[in-house]
């Protein structure tokens, strides 16, 4: 029969690899856009920073969050997206490759899905791709410095970039001097290049550019409505009831 053949063959099963996650850890699952050196310049990002590109990317992180549970934070900045579940998530039962394939796939259509509410008109060339890892953190701590990383790593590209585009944009040189101008420079000599080259000072420059973006879950009230039979001693089956309950709204 059919179901002997499939006994038969169901050993294969066997050969999956067991991939859960260490219980009590936090779970991080961060994303990385294949290649988007050369989408964004196909498809015409604003250099150093292209607000649409960065309004979608957050917009494809809520729809994360909003698909699947027990993640309490993300944060994102240039073609990034870590998100954060929390260490008792029992969700996929913590298999590595479930939650990460889950994330970057839910991301990735939503970025083409949400493409025409950032870029309007603009077409989307191809299908972007986007890669993911799983990392496990024990304590607050690593935690904590795991954001800090990242967060570190978007000031510091940013700085550059800055830097970068206002010598080609502002002072006229070209991708190969303005490279070459920077070459050995410290962040304390990249801020005096703004400010006594271009009179900007970096500290002014929009948070979003500088720090990233971050997502958390805002508790909020909201009234749920509920229609439930009460045991009516007075006879006859009146129901209706209404009551205030927690509900959970995404914060930008
Ligand atoms: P890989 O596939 O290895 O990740 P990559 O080309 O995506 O290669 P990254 O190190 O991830 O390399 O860098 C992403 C690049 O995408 C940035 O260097 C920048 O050129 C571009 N980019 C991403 N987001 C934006 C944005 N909002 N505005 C302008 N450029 C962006
Ligand atoms: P899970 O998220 O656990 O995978 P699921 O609902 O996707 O849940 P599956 O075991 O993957 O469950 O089964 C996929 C279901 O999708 C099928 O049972 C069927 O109902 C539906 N489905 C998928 N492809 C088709 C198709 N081409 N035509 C009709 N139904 C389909
Ligand atoms: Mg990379
Ligand atoms: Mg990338
Ligand atoms: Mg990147
Ligand atoms: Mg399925």
């Amino acid at each position: 029969s059919t179901n002997m053949a499939k006994s038969k063959f169901e050993y294969v099963r066997n050969f999956e690899a067991d991939d859960t996650c260490l219980r009590n850890c936090y779970i991080v699952v961060r994303l990385d856009g294949r290649n988007f050196h050369k989408f964004a310049e196909q498809h015409k990002f604003t250099k150093p920073n292209d607000d649409r590109a960065l309004g979608l990317m957050t917009r494809s992180a809520r729809s994360v969050m909003g698909e699947l549970e027990d993640i309490i934070i993300a944060y994102g900045q240039s073609d990034e997206f870590s998100f954060v579940f929390k260490r008792t998530s029992t969700l996929f039962k913590r298999r590595a490759s479930k939650l990460m394939t889950h994330v970057a796939s839910q991301f990735s259509s939503s970025y083409v899905f949400y493409w025409k509410d950032f870029f309007g008109e603009q077409p989307l060339l191809y299908p972007p791709g986007f890669d993911g890892r799983v990392v496990l953190y024990p304590s607050n701590r690593n935690l904590r410095d795991y954001l800090s990383w990242r967060q570190a790593d978007c000031h510091i590209n940013n700085l550059y970039n800055t830097v970068f585009w206002t010598l080609v944009q502002k002072g006229g040189l070209t991708t190969v001097q303005a490279e070459d101008r920077l070459k050995g420079t410290l962040a304390a000599d990249k801020n005096e290049i703004l400010f006594s080259d271009f009179d900007i000072n970096y500290n002014n420059e929009p948070a979003l550019h500088k720090k990233g973006t971050t997502l958390i879950w805002e508790k909020r009230d909201e009234t749920v409505t509920k229609r439930m039979k009460r045991p009516d001693w007075r006879g006859g089956g009146r129901a209706c009831d209404s009551q205030q309950e927690d509900g959970a709204g995404l914060s930008l």
